[in-house]
């Protein structure tokens, strides 16, 4: 998934950044609340991580904004562990959930799953479809029970293809769940990835539509 890092620390930041990645998302990361305001008008993002105490514009306003331009992007807002009126006004201003700093790492990755889960319209923690299965929190994958191995690439375009059974993704947004910034992008990356995963999961879990992008179809049957 593709998000948005708001920080200011750089050492919480680049420890937050590199957990990130490791759990296979794009990630951009901004440090102060006028550069996460123009990130979040350019770029669209599956969640944003949003520190409150931020240079030059605070983390409130820059969700208030958010929210007052009717954008839904996920936010999970993050307080240090006395500001109890810090957390109560961040979901009052329209964050999703907040999470505490110093972080626990494993905390923030878990939350971060809810929110994902939650902002595609799922409650189950793991994807199961036409016999494929994802676990997000260990990615670990199987095809009728048996474990495939699949590269962080490939597991960041299936990822949101089957957290949303039916929505139909076009390359640009699946390139955009691939890489941040300073990533270079092959014209043909997507479709190596797809090709790729069609091998080991089954032609039929990815259809192509044409002129389209990609989906997992709703109600498939047999990988
Ligand atoms: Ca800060």
């Amino acid at each position: 998934m593709r998000l948005l890092l708001v920080e200011d620390d750089s050492m919480i930041g680049e420890a937050v950044l590199d957990l990130l990645r490791a759990e296979h998302h794009a990630v951009d990361w901004v440090r102060d609340g006028d550069m996460a305001d123009t990130a979040l008008r350019t770029q669209r993002y599956d969640l944003v991580l949003l520190d409150l105490g931020l240079p030059r514009r605070d983390g409130l306003a820059v969700l208030r904004d958010l929210r007052a331009r009717k954008d839904r992007t996920p936010v999970l807002v993050a307080t240090a562990r006395d500001a109890v009126p810090d957390r109560i006004a961040g979901l009052d201003a329209g964050a999703d959930d907040y999470v505490l700093k110093p972080y626990d790492l494993d905390e923030l990755l878990a939350r971060i799953r809810a929110l994902l889960r939650r902002a595609a319209g799922r409650a189950e923690p793991i994807y199961e479809h036409a016999g494929v299965s994802l676990n997000p929190s260990t990615h670990e994958a199987t095809v009728n029970g048996e474990p495939v191995q699949l590269s962080a690439r490939e597991w960041s375009v299936l990822e949101p293809l089957i957290a949303r059974p039916g929505v139909v993704l076009s390359r640009t947004q699946l390139e955009e769940k691939l890489y941040g910034w300073k990533d270079e992008i092959s014209s043909n990356a997507v479709e190596v990835y797809i090709h790729g995963l069609r091998k080991k999961l089954g032609a039929e879990l990815i259809q192509t539509v044409r002129g389209l992008g990609y989906c997992v179809p709703k109600g498939g049957s047999g990988a």
